[in-house]
C-alpha cells in the first residue's frame, strides 16, 4: 500500500496518536522479588504466588522500576508527580494470571513531555500526554491447536509512554518512535530491543475531513507491533482502508486491529475497547505512590545528558547551533570542551567553540585546545588594530617614501607591500596587516 496516496488526499487528513510500552531493565520485577533476567531462561521458572496471581499473595513496589520510569519521565521533559496512585486495570486473557493489570490510569508518574522530531514534514513537536508505570503479561505460545502460556514475563516492569494525537503520518510516526528508541538506550533503561520485545508499538488511527478540528467519532488501535517498518505499513495500509470505507458512506466504529507481515494488512481482533470497560479502580493492595522532590532532583542531577539537551545547553551560553552539532556528535570532543569552557570567561566560550570547529576538533585534551586557543587570540590580542593609530603611522610612512608614492601612482600597484613592509617595521610587526593595506591604499587614492 502506497502512502503518497493518503497523504497527498486532499480531502482527509490522518490523526494518529501513539503509545509505546518499555520494558525497563531492572534486577527484579515491578511487583515481586522475581528474577527479571528471564530471557532464554526455562518457561515458568521465574515466577511466584505474586506475579502468578496466586490468592492472598501481597505486592510491593520495586523502587528501581520507579526511579528508571522517573528517568524516562525526565528525559522526556515531563513533570514528576510527587503522589500518583496504581490501579486495577480489569480485564480476561489467558496471558493475565490475576484477571487485572496493576496500572497507572487517573494518577501517573510523569505527565507532560514532549519530544522534537525533524524530517521531510519540517521540524515538530510532539507532545507526550504521560509515562506511567504498570507490569507486562505473561506470553502465549501457540503451536498446532495447542496454546502454552509461560509466566516469566508476568509481572516485568513495563512503562507506557503515551502522545497526543499529533501525528499526521506515518513517516512522523517512525521517526518518533525511533527517536524515543534513541532516548529510551541513551539514559540506560532499557536496551529497547524490538525483536527481544523490550520495545512494542501501537497507534491509534483515524481519518477526519480535511479542515475539520474535532477528531473522528472512532478510532482503529493497531497493537503490540514490533518494527520500524511495520508500523509504517500498518498505519498507511489503515489510512487507506478507512478513507475507502469512508468515502463509500461507510461508519467506522471503535475497535482493535493487528497486522499480518506476510499478507501486509491489518485484521480486526477486538470490537470496542474504552476506559470504562476496564473498571478501573484503585489497586488496594498498594499504597500511593509518593516521591520525593529530592529524590527527583538526585535523579535529574545523575541522568546522563542526552544529544538534544547538550546542544539547548551550548546554545544557551552562546555557542551557535551549527558549532553546538559538530562538538556534541563524538562524547570525547564534548568532554574535552566542556572541560576548557570551565577555564575561560564566558565571553570566551563562542569563540573557543568556533576555534575548536575550524582547526578540526584536533585538540587531544582540553589543556592543548586551551594552549592552542590562548596563543592564537593573544597574538591577535597585542596586534594593533585601531585605525586611528595605524593610520597616523601610515601618513608617516607615506611622508618618509616619497620615490615609491611616485612609483605607486604611476600604476606600479605593487608598490604598496613596500610600504607595507616599512610600517610593520615601524611597529615591530604589531600592526594588523590587512588593515594596515586597507588604510594604506584608501590613502594613496
Ligand atoms: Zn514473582
Ligand atoms: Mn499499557
Amino acid at each position: 500500500m502506497d502512502n503518497q496516496q493518503s497523504t497527498t488526499n486532499k480531502s482527509w487528513e490522518t490523526v494518529i496518536g501513539v503509545e509505546i510500552h518499555i520494558e525497563t531493565n531492572t534486577k527484579t520485577k515491578m511487583f515481586c522479588g522475581c528474577s527479571a533476567d528471564y530471557f532464554g531462561a526455562k518457561p515458568n521458572t521465574h515466577t511466584c504466588p505474586v506475579c502468578l496471581g496466586l490468592p492472598g499473595a501481597l505486592p510491593f513496589i520495586n523502587q528501581e522500576a520507579i526511579e528508571k520510569c522517573i528517568k524516562i519521565g525526565l528525559a522526556l521533559g515531563c513533570s514528576i508527580s510527587e503522589h500518583s496512585l496504581f490501579e486495577r486495570k480489569n480485564y480476561f486473557y489467558p496471558d493475565l494470571p490475576k484477571g487485572y493489570q496493576i496500572s497507572q490510569y487517573r494518577w501517573p508518574l510523569c505527565t507532560n513531555g514532549t519530544i522534537e522530531i525533524d524530517g521531510e514534514y519540517g521540524k515538530k513537536t510532539i507532545r507526550i500526554n504521560r509515562a506511567h508505570q504498570e507490569e507486562d503479561t505473561g506470553k502465549l505460545t501457540h503451536i498446532g491447536s495447542e496454546t502454552f502460556i509461560d509466566f516469566n514475563r508476568s509481572g516485568l516492569p513495563l512503562v507506557e509512554v503515551v502522545t497526543e494525537a499529533d501525528f499526521r503520518n506515518s513517516e512522523e510516526v517512525r521517526d518518533y518512535a525511533k527517536k524515543l528508541q534513541q532516548i529510551i538506550k541513551s539514559i540506560g533503561v532499557s536496551e529497547a530491543n524490538m525483536e527481544k520485545g523490550d520495545m512494542r508499538l501501537e497507534a491509534n488511527v483515524s481519518v477526519r475531513p480535511q479542515g475539520q478540528e474535532d477528531l473522528a467519532p472512532y478510532r482503529v488501535e493497531l497493537k503490540n507491533i514490533n518494527s520500524f517498518k511495520f508500523i509504517g505499513d500498518a498505519i498507511d495500509y489503515e489510512v487507506e482502508r478507512q478513507i475507502k470505507l469512508l468515502e463509500k458512506g461507510e461508519k467506522i466504529t471503535q475497535h482493535t486491529r493487528g497486522y499480518n507481515e506476510r499478507k501486509k494488512e491489518t485484521f480486526l481482533q477486538r470490537e470496542k475497547e474504552e476506559a470504562n470497560d476496564y473498571r478501573y479502580f484503585p489497586e488496594p493492595d498498594l499504597p500511593p505512590l509518593s516521591v520525593a522532590k529530592e529524590e527527583v532532583e538526585k535523579i535529574r542531577a545523575g541522568l546522563a545528558e542526552l544529544p538534544g539537551k547538550k546542544i539547548a545547553n551550548l546554545e544557551k551560553i552562546g555557542v551557535s547551533e551549527k558549532v553546538a552539532v559538530i562538538i556534541t556528535a563524538s562524547d570525547q570532543k564534548f568532554d574535552i570542551f566542556q572541560e576548557a569552557i570551565t577555564k575561560i570567561d564566558s565571553a570566551e566560550i563562542a569563540p573557543l567553540a568556533t576555534f575548536f570547529v575550524n582547526q578540526g576538533s584536533k585538540s587531544q585534551s582540553a589543556e592543548e585546545l586551551l594552549e592552542l586557543f590562548k596563543s592564537v587570540t593573544q597574538q591577535k590580542s597585542t596586534q594593533i588594530q585601531d585605525e586611528g593609530e595605524l593610520t597616523k603611522i601610515a601618513k608617516e610612512v607615506i611622508g618618509e617614501n616619497e620615490k615609491v608614492i611616485a612609483d605607486y601612482k604611476s600604476g606600479k600597484l605593487n608598490a604598496v607591500q613596500i610600504l607595507i613592509g616599512q610600517l610593520m617595521k615601524k611597529t615591530q610587526g604589531k600592526a594588523d596587516p590587512i588593515k594596515a593595506k586597507n588604510i594604506l591604499v584608501k590613502l594613496l587614492s
